[in-house]
C-alpha cells in the first residue's frame, strides 16, 4: 500500500536526503601530524552537508588522532593500524577504505589533491565501479562539483550520478578546518589483509627550514631567466628575510636547476599565497595554472612584454641580478 505524500514532506526530502548521506575524508599524515590538506579536505567535505568521518590508517598514529579529534566538524575517526600502512600506498589502503565503506555506507569518498589522493583515489573509485572527479574547487551540491579544465583557463561544473562520489580536493580552494572546537569519537577498524604487491622501502625527504611550498603565505619562485642552479641562492637569501617558500617554473626544474617539489604550475604544485613573487618567469599558462589566485603577485623580468606583467599586482622591468640583491639588502634594513 502506497502512503501520499504530502506537499510538507516534499520540502523536508533535502533534510532527509543529507541524514542518508556521510561522507570518508582519508587523512593524509606522517603517524606524528596531519598534513594541511586533510583540514581542507574536511571543509570540502563540510559543504557536501553530510556526517563527516575520518580514516587514519598507519603504524602508530594516535597523535594523529588525538589532533584530528578535535577539528571542528568531524564526527567520527576510524583508525586502522598494521605495518602494512607503512608509508600509506594506495595498494594496501584501497582494500581497506572498501571494507569501511561497505561497513559504513559512506556516499562520498574524498582526499586532498596531492600526490598520496592523486594516486590513492582513482584507484579506489575504479574497484568501487565508479567514476572519480579529480581536484574539486567548489561544492555546488552533495552531487555537483566545480573543477577546471584547459590549465585552469574554463571551469567545469560536474553533476555526478554515482552511487558513491569520490573526489580530491584542491587545498587552496577551501579554507583548512580549525583544529578546535570538535570532538570526534574515535573507533578502531580491523585492518584488512595485507595485499603485498608492492612494498615500501624507504623515503628521503629534503629537509628545510623554510615554510612548506603549498602552504607558505609568501612564495618567491624563479625560471629559467635564472640561468643556474647556484643562481637560486639569490632567492634562497630573499626568501629568508621573508619567511617565504621557494618556488620554481617547470623550465628551471627540467634544466636541472632545482628539484621537482619545487615546481609551480599545471603540472605541479597548486599554491595561492599572500603574496608571490615570480623571478625570471615569462608566465606560460602552464605556470599560471599554478599561482594565479595568489592574492598579490610581483613580477621582476627584464622584458616588459613578458606574459607576466599580464597577471602581476606590481611588476619590475628590471634584470633580476641587481633588483633581487637590491631588495634583500633593503629588507636587512
Ligand atoms: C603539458 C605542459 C605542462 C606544463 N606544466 C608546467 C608547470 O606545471 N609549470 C610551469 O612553470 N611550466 C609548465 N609547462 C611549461 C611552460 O609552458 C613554460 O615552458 C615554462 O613555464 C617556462 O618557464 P620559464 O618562464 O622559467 O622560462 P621562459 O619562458 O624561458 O622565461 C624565462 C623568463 O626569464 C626572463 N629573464 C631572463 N633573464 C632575465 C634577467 N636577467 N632578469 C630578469 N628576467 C630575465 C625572460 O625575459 C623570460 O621572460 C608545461 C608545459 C606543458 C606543455
Amino acid at each position: 500500500m502506497y502512503k501520499a505524500i504530502n506537499k510538507s514532506s516534499l520540502r523536508q526530502l533535502p533534510c532527509l536526503l543529507k541524514r542518508f548521506q556521510s561522507t570518508l575524508v582519508v587523512a593524509e599524515h606522517d603517524n606524528e601530524k596531519l598534513t594541511p590538506v586533510t583540514l581542507n579536505a574536511i571543509t570540502a567535505a563540510s559543504k557536501v552537508g553530510s556526517e563527516i568521518s575520518c580514516l587514519v590508517a598507519g603504524t602508530n598514529c594516535a597523535k594523529v588522532t588525538e589532533e584530528l579529534s578535535k577539528v571542528k566538524g568531524v564526527k567520527k575517526i576510524l583508525v586502522a593500524q598494521h605495518d602494512a600502512y607503512k608509508g600509506l600506498l594506495p595498494e594496501e589502503l584501497t582494500p581497506l577504505i572498501l571494507a569501511t565503506q561497505q561497513q559504513f555506507g559512506f556516499t562520498h569518498i574524498c582526499a586532498g589533491a596531492t600526490a598520496f589522493g592523486k594516486s590513492l583515489l582513482p584507484r579506489v573509485a575504479a574497484k568501487l565501479d565508479v567514476a572519480a572527479i579529480s581536484d574539486i574547487i567548489e561544492v555546488k551540491s552533495p552531487d555537483t562539483f566545480v573543477r577546471t579544465i584547459y590549465a585552469g583557463n574554463a571551469l567545469c561544473t560536474v553533476k555526478c550520478n554515482e552511487k558513491v562520489k569520490v573526489f580530491t580536493v584542491r587545498a587552496t580552494s577551501f579554507e583548512a578546518a580549525p583544529v578546535q572546537g570538535g570532538s570526534a569519537a574515535t573507533e578502531q577498524v580491523a585492518p584488512s589483509s595485507p595485499v603485498g604487491i608492492s612494498v615500501w622501502v624507504e623515503q628521503n625527504l629534503s629537509k628545510s627550514d623554510r615554510p612548506e611550498l603549498t602552504s607558505a603565505k609568501v612564495v618567491v619562485s624563479g625560471g629559467r631567466g635564472l640561468k643556474s642552479g647556484e643562481n637560486f641562492k639569490l632567492l634562497y637569501d630573499l626568501a629568508d628575510k621573508l619567511n617565504a617558500a621557494v618556488g620554481a617554473s617547470r623550465a628551471a626544474v627540467d634544466a636541472g636547476f632545482v628539484p621537482n617539489d619545487l615546481q609551480v604550475g599545471q603540472t605541479g604544485k597548486i599554491v595561492a599565497p599572500e603574496l608571490y613573487i615570480a623571478v625570471g618567469i615569462s608566465g606560460a599558462i602552464q605556470h599560471l595554472a599554478g599561482m594565479k589566485d595568489s592574492k598579490t603577485i610581483v613580477a621582476i623580468n627584464k622584458d616588459p612584454e613578458a606574459p607576466i606583467f599580464q597577471v602581476a599586482d606590481y611588476g619590475l622591468v628590471a634584470d633580476l641580478f641587481k633588483a633581487v640583491p637590491e631588495m634583500t639588502e633593503a629588507l636587512k634594513k
